[in-house]
């Protein structure tokens, strides 16, 4: 079959890489994709967010069926235009993509369904936020309700500092002017998978990340610096509890509503005495997480996605192996703040690229046979291994082998597994 996946980061790099492993695939096709997504698939440089564009783009090719990466085309309504078309389509309709894109949304999801997480209120003035907040003290959580790259999250320490965040938001910092203000959960973070067809759910892993820049997980905030799987503060008591008692109702809640969730649920966890909570939903992949996911899973990852956009989850299960895997971020000089591009990178050409070593590629391109680097978030080196210590070894010795000065990573990814 002929295959379109739609983004250019590592995540769609380690999708690309599974997905071209099942003998089900013929053709391969991202776009735009990357400099090393072109050595497993053909790159086409379309505008992804674009309905129409998208659609002429896979009736001109032939397209089978389109896996949706990121959350930019999902919240445009890209599903919708390709499934309405009658393609075959991985990745939730606009109104089911609201569990990522309002944090307002999905805040009434779980209180109609009586999903486990922080109490919560909206405000679309300043000074009743503000009020809010005076009155329950701190810590306090302060969200821009719309979606905001990770930026529109304040975890307050102090009420002036939720006070702050607050104005900004109202200052339309965020291009938002709605407030969702939540109680702060103490407890430690970890990621749930879930693919669902609609009616069915079917676990496909856990993983957790590292979102500081610095080792010792200090400095500030970026997209993820790395991750590994299984996560194992995600017992399979508390797995167990997550699709009970957040997963499940929330797809039975969203079918009720006549808005089916089609495609992966990345619950966004807070564990803490043996209990999760949800912080978050994500309606795609993680990035850094679909790299180990990815590793993982391997080739199944194609008849897993086809079971959930024809609706067959229930006919399927996941083939699991005792492994575990752990990607390192190598980004840019400077990111998460400024940073230069187009800095070549060496070294690559001599990396083992097998199923228990890979380097997929979140921002480069290829200029006169050279590797460029043209993003803040540029490699994610992955090891898989029979322990967490042996992937853990195997990533590190893809990035000790790359020559990359104006590149650096975090040395102490997966510390708190290992
Ligand atoms: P954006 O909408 O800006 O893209 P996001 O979707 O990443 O951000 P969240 O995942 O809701 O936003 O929050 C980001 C981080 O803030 C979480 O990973 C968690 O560490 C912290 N956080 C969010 N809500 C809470 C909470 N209620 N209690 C404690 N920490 C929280």
């Amino acid at each position: 079959m002929n295959i379109l996946i739609l983004g250019g980061g590592g995540r769609e790099h380690a999708l690309a890489w599974a997905i071209r492993q099942n003998p089900k695939c013929d053709r391969l096709i991202v776009a735009p994709g990357n400099a090393g997504i072109a050595h497993v698939a053909r790159c086409a440089d379309i505008d992804i967010t674009s309905r129409s564009d998208v659609l002429d783009f896979a009736q001109e090719n032939a397209i089978d069926f389109v896996v949706v990466g990121p959350e930019a085309p999902l919240a445009a309504g890209v599903s919708d235009a390709l499934r309405d078309a009658g393609f075959l389509v991985f990745g939730p309709s606009q109104q089911a993509a609201q569990l990522e894109a309002s944090k307002a949304f999905t805040k009434e999801i779980c209180d109609a369904c009586n999903a486990p997480t922080a109490s919560w209120a909206r405000f679309t003035d300043a000074a009743s936020a503000r009020a809010h907040v005076t009155q329950h003290g701190a810590p306090i959580v302060v969200k821009a309700d719309g979606l905001a790259a990770g930026k529109g999250v304040t975890v307050a320490e102090t009420i002036e500092q939720a006070h702050e965040a607050i104005d900004l938001i109202f200052q339309g910092e965020f291009g938002d002017t709605s407030v969702v203000i939540e109680e702060f959960m103490a407890g430690e973070e970890a990621s749930f998978f879930v693919l669902s067809d609609g009616t069915n759910c079917l676990p496909i892993g856990t993983a957790q990340d590292h979102k500081r820049v610095g080792d010792g997980d200090t400095g500030p905030n970026t997209g993820g610096m790395g991750a590994y799987s299984p996560a194992p503060v995600l017992t399979d008591a508390i797995q167990t509890q997550v699709m009970d008692q957040i997963i499940r109702p929330t797809i039975a809640e969203m079918a009720r509503r006549d808005m089916p969730f089609q495609g992966v649920l990345y619950a966004g966890l807070m564990i803490r005495d043996g209990q999760a909570r949800l912080v978050e939903y994500n309606v795609r992949f993680g990035d850094p997480e679909c790299q180990v996911l990815m590793m993982r899973l391997g080739a199944q990852v194609l008849d897993l996605l086809l079971a959930c956009a024809t609706g067959e989850l229930d006919r399927i299960t996941v083939n699991w192996g005792e492994d575990h895997a752990l990607t390192v971020v190598m980004a840019a000089n400077g990111y998460p703040g400024s940073y230069d591009k187009g800095s070549t990178i060496n070294g690559l050409e001599n990396a083992a690229e097998s199923s228990f070593q890979m380097t997929f590629h979140s921002g480069t391109s290829e200029r006169d046979g050279r590797i460029i680097a043209t993003g803040g978030r540029v490699l994610a080196c992955t090891g898989r291994g029979v322990t967490l210590a042996q992937a853990h070894q195997r990533a590190y010795a893809l990035i000790d082998g790359i020559d990359w000065p104006q590149g650096f990573c975090r040395r102490d990814i997966g510390w708190r597994a290992l």
